[in-house]
C-alpha cells in the first residue's frame, strides 16, 4: 500500500514538524481505506512557536499600507483560482461533500478573498465635527496584533477564507488551528498564502487538537482576539475562558433553521428549495434547512414532495459522477444522525423514509445514512429543538401565519430562516418578526455573500457579524483622535 504524504504546520513561513513527533491519518469519511495525508498532532509548544512568529511578523505587516497588503491577497486569488479543482478535490476526500459542492465553497471562498483585497483600501475611520472651534477630531481603525482563527470541519475552506482575509487585510498576523478532521484544506489555503508572497509569520497554520493546541491559543496573552465557529459547547466555553483575560471573542455557533412554507407558496420554488437546504452537504451547514413549518392547506402535497425527492437522492462518493448527497463527516456524526431518528420515533414524531445507515458496496467503507424525513413534529420536541447537523428534515402542521412564525421562532438558536408566499404583506411581517441574524423569502435557508454580513441571533452567535465590512472591523480596534489647530493652550473640565 503507498504511504500516505506527510505535511506539516506553517509558521514563521517555514514548514515545520510538529514539537510532538506524532501524525494523524486523515481519512476520507466516503472511504477510510483513502488516505488524505498525514498532518501534525501539534501540542502547546507549536502553538506556543506560531504565536511568537506572528508576534514578530506584525510591526512590519501593519506599517504596510492596506492597499499593499490588499494586493498580496489578490495575487492569493489568481493562485486559488489556478489551483481551483485541487483545492475542491482534497476538500471533497476530507469533508465528504461532493465536488461539485466543493467546488462551490472554493469559488465562495475566492470570492471572500477577492471582496477583502479591495478593503485594503477601505479601513476607514469617520471624520465628526467638534464641539471645539479649530479642533479636527476623527476616528481611525488600527489591527490588534496576533489573532487565532479556530475553524469546524464543515466548511473548510469558506470559514478560514472569511475569517483569515479580513483579519489580514486590516494588518494582523494570525495562528489559525483549523478542524482535526479536515486539516488538508487549510494547508492548501497556507501554501497559497506562501506562494502568494505573504511575509514570513504573517499567516501561520498549526494542526492538532482543539484542547492542546485551541486552549493555547485561547489562553495566550499575545492573542488578543479570537475569532471561532464550531459547536455551542466549545464556543460557549471558549468565551467564558477567553473572557477571563479579556480577549475579544467571535463565536458563531449552532443552527436549527426552519422554512415556512404558507398555503399560497409557489410550490416548485418550495420544494428544491427545501431539499437542497436539507440535504446539500448531507445537512451539514450551520445554514442548513432541518425544519419546514407547513400549512395545513398544503401540507399533504409538501410532505409528498419531499419524501419523493430525499428517495431519488443518490448517496455515495461525492468524488464520484451522478452523486447528489456524500457521507457524514466521521463515525461520531454519524452516530449523532442515528441516535436522533431513535429520540424522534421515541418523541411520538412519524419516520416516513430514510434514517439508516447505508452499507451497501462501497458504502461499507464510508459514513453513509439514508436522508430522512419525520413529520408530526411538534415545537416542543428535541427533534425540533435540537441541532443534528445530518440529513434530517422535521415537518411541523401549523394552521396560520402567526402559528407558522411561533413554531419557526421557538427555540433558543437564531441563524437563518426562510418563508415561501405570495403575500408581500406576509413576507415583510416574517421579516420584521423572524428571530434570526439572516432572513430568506422564497430561497432555501443556506448561503452567503462576500459583501452581506453574515452571522447568527440568540444562543447562534455571540460577538460580531463575519465577512462584510462588519468582518473587518472586528478585526480592528477604533482610535478617537483630537486635533488642535489653534496654537491655543486648551483645558477641560469634561472626562
Ligand atoms: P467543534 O467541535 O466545536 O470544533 C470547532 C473547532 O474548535 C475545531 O477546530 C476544534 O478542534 C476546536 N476545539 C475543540 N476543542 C477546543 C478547545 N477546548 N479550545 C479551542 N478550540 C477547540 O465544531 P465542529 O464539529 O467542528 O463544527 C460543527 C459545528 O459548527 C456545528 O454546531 C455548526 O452549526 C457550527 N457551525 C456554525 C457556523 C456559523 O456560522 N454559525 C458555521 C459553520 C459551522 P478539533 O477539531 O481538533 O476538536
Amino acid at each position: 500500500m503507498a504511504t500516505a504524504t506527510r505535511y506539516e504546520n506553517f509558521i514563521g513561513g517555514e514548514w515545520v514538524a510538529p514539537s510532538t513527533g506524532t501524525y494523524a491519518p486523515n481519512r476520507s469519511p466516503a472511504n477510510t481505506d483513502d488516505i488524505v495525508g498525514e498532518y501534525p498532532s501539534s501540542g502547546a509548544k507549536d502553538a506556543q512557536a506560531a504565536i511568537a512568529a506572528a508576534k514578530a511578523a506584525f510591526p512590519e505587516w501593519s506599517a504596510m499600507p492596506g492597499p499593499a497588503r490588499g494586493r498580496i491577497l489578490w495575487k492569493a486569488v489568481d493562485i486559488f483560482r489556478q489551483r481551483l479543482d485541487e483545492i475542491a478535490r482534497t476538500l471533497c476526500r476530507e469533508e465528504g461533500k461532493t465536488f461539485a459542492e466543493a467546488k462551490g465553497e472554493v469559488n465562495k471562498g475566492i470570492a471572500l478573498f477577492e471582496f477583502y483585497s479591495g478593503e485594503g483600501f477601505r479601513i476607514h475611520g469617520k471624520t465628526l465635527p467638534s464641539e471645539t472651534k479649530s479642533q479636527f477630531t476623527y476616528t481611525i481603525r488600527q489591527p490588534y496584533g496576533v489573532v487565532a482563527l479556530i475553524t469546524p470541519w464543515n466548511f473548510p475552506f469558506a470559514i478560514p477564507a472569511w475569517k483569515s482575509a479580513p483579519a489580514l487585510v486590516t494588518g494582523n498576523c494570525v495562528v489559525m488551528k483549523p478542524a482535526s478532521n479536515t486539516p488538508g484544506t487549510a494547508t492548501l489555503i497556507a501554501e497559497v498564502l506562501q506562494q502568494a508572497g505573504l511575509p514570513k509569520g504573517v499567516f501561520n497554520l498549526v494542526t492538532g487538537p482543539g484542547g492542546a493546541v485551541g486552549n493555547t491559543l485561547v489562553d495566550s496573552p499575545e492573542v488578543k482576539v479570537i475569532s471561532f465557529t464550531g459547536s455551542n459547547d466549545i464556543g460557549i466555553a471558549l468565551n467564558v475562558r477567553a473572557a477571563k483575560r479579556g480577549a475579544k471573542v467571535t463565536a458563531e455557533m449552532g443552527g436549527k433553521n426552519p422554512v415556512v412554507v404558507l398555503d399560497d407558496a409557489d410550490l416548485d420554488l418550495a420544494i428544491p428549495g427545501i431539499l437542497n437546504g436539507a440535504y446539500g452537504s448531507t445537512g451539514q451547514r450551520c445554514t442548513a434547512t432541518s425544519r419546514v413549518v407547513v400549512q395545513r392547506g398544503v401540507a399533504a402535497k409538501v410532505i409528498e414532495a419531499l419524501v419523493a425527492g430525499a428517495k431519488k437522492l443518490k448517496v455515495g462518493n461525492g468524488l464520484e459522477a451522478g452523486i447528489d448527497m456524500g457521507p457524514a463527516v466521521d463515525e461520531s456524526q454519524l452516530k449523532t444522525d442515528t441516535d436522533y431518528i431513535e429520540i424522534g420515533k421515541s418523541e411520538g414524531a412519524k419516520l416516513l423514509t430514510g434514517g439508516r445507515r447505508l452499507t451497501d458496496g462501497s458504502l461499507a467503507k464510508g459514513f453513509f445514512f439514508e436522508p430522512a424525513v419525520f413529520t408530526g413534529v411538534k415545537p416542543g420536541m428535541r427533534l425540533h429543538q435540537e441541532e443534528i447537523f445530518g440529513p434530517v428534515i422535521s415537518v411541523v402542521e401549523v394552521g396560520d401565519f402567526e402559528e407558522a412564525l411561533h413554531a419557526a421562532n421557538h427555540i433558543d438558536f437564531g441563524l437563518s430562516a426562510s418563508l415561501y408566499t405570495r403575500d408581500a404583506n406576509l413576507a415583510m411581517k416574517f421579516v420584521e418578526r423572524s428571530e434570526v441574524g439572516m432572513v430568506h423569502i422564497n430561497n432555501p435557508t443556506v448561503g452567503g455573500e462576500a459583501q452581506l454580513p453574515f452571522g447568527g441571533w440568540k444562543s447562534t452567535g455571540v460577538g460580531e457579524r463575519e465577512m462584510a465590512e462588519e468582518g473587518g472591523e472586528f478585526f480592528t480596534q477604533l482610535k478617537t483622535v483630537f486635533f488642535d489647530y489653534t496654537g491655543a493652550v486648551r483645558t477641560s473640565k469634561m472626562y
